[in-house]
This record gives structure tokens, sequence and C-alpha cells, in this order.
């Protein structure tokens, strides 16, 4: 680490929990962010600030005018851009020495598998039962931790699904899916900070897990009611019968 980077995460480094040779292991570290909307706003540009050293950024939608209440890896002058390329120049003013790769389209099979094998952790910011589905099968398959997340109104949601082998996955959770306006604000609107309490927080928990910090939100499934401010908790249960990860 040279004098600058010493410098830029010594509030970090001051952390036992992190130490130089914790602030190494982000800066070798490769998370991949799929959506760069409300939640993959705050979650790349907090991972981008304390230095995780390679960071893919999906999404394949462009900014729009309604977006800007919330989507904060996003400006005015990034209208009609797409939001991985957008959200990566945004990283990059930040951080200029990270590895920021923006992918503009959806990944999908072999893509997201190839992407998904390189990441250290997964970070699932999308919109849709179709895009969660795909992206859980992946990380279950090649046992890679997963820290999903969602917001609407004025609740959230925040889960993290280990992987390395056995535990509940996101579609223990989700059987069936269900009605995507469930997943996104189209229909039924979000609170601005909502998503951004949400989103910081996918940040925290992919950095504890790449340093092995602390115990994770793994099989647990916090929620947020921002109304009357009150936090819950559910235990995940792996279900016997889940068209992903069960043995039949
Ligand atoms: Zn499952």
């Amino acid at each position: 680490m040279n004098d600058e980077q010493l410098l830029r995460y010594s509030r970090q480094i001051l952390l036992p929990e992190v130490d130089l040779s914790g602030q190494q292991v982000l800066l070798k570290s490769n998370v991949l962010i799929i959506g760069l909307g409300g939640l993959g706003s705050p979650a790349a540009l907090y991972l981008g600030g304390a230095g995780v050293g390679s960071l893919t950024l999906v999404d394949d939608d462009a900014v729009d005018l309604s977006n800007l209440q919330r989507q904060i890896a996003h400006g005015q002058n990034d209208l009609s851009r797409n939001k991985a390329e957008s959200a990566s120049d945004s990283v990059l003013a930040l951080n200029s020495g990270l590895k920021v790769k923006a992918v503009p389209y959806r990944l999908r099979n072999e893509d997201l598998k190839l992407q998904v094998s390189l990441a250290d952790v997964v970070v699932d910011a999308t919109d849709n039962f179709e895009s969660r589905f795909e992206i859980n099968e992946a990380c279950i398959n090649l046992r890679k931790p997963l820290v999903s997340g969602s917001a609407i109104r004025m609740e959230g949601q925040i889960a993290v699904f280990d992987n390395s082998g056995g535990g509940p996955c996101y579609r223990c959770v989700y059987a069936s899916g269900g009605d995507d306006s469930n997943l996104n604000c189209v229909e039924n609107g979000v609170l601005a900070p909502v998503v951004g309490v949400i989103g910081a927080m996918l940040a925290l928990e992919t950095v504890k897990l790449i340093l092995g910090i602390g115990s994770s939100l793994n099989s647990r499934l916090l929620l947020l009611d921002g109304k009357l401010m009150n936090w819950s908790e559910v235990k995940i249960l792996k279900n016997r019968t889940c068209p992903a990860c069960s043995e039949a």
C-alpha cells in the first residue's frame, strides 16, 4: 500500500477488525453488483469508498429523471446514459485507484456464471424475480455468498445467503416469486432514504463477509418498517422442496 492509500483508508485501518491486513484483502477483492438503482447506487459508492479493489457493475437500464430522487450514483448529466456506466464513473470519481468494470447489458447463462465465478461476494440489487432467481442459482452452483436487499414504500429487507454448503437460499424464502411490483417502486413508490439505508447495509454485509468480521445476516431476513422505525428479524429455514437448492 502506498502513502496515498494509507491516508485514504486510515480511518478504516484504525479498526482492529480491519487493520492493514484487512485493507489489503479488501483491495484484492472483487464484488459483483447487479442492479445500479436505488440500492446498488449506495452499495457501489460505499464499497468503492471502502477500497474494494475490483467492482463489476451490471445494469441494462438507462437513467431516467424519476430515478434521481434516490439513485445517488447518477446525476442530472447522466440522464439517458446506461446505469452501469454512469455508476462506474461515479465510483471512479470517488476513488480512481479501483478497477471498475461496467456491464451495460443483462447477464444471463454463461455470462452470469462467469462473472459470479470471478466474484468474492455477489450483491443482488435487482428489481424482478426472474433476475433474482437466476442470480440465486448461479450463486448456489458456484458456492458464492449472496447479499440480497429490496425496498419499497417505507419498508426494506436485507438477507445474506452463505451458499458455502447446505444453507437456505433466496428461493427458500420466495419459492414461486410472485408479482414484481413487490420488488420495484413503479406502482407503489418508495421514500428515498429507505433505499439508502438498505443499500448501505448491503455494502456493510459485503465488507464483513470479505473480511470475516462478526456475525453476518446469513440465513436471517432483517425487515425495516421505516414508518414506525422498527426492525424485525426472521430466521430463514431451508425449504426441503425448494426448486433451486433442494436435493430433489
Ligand atoms: Zn432454496
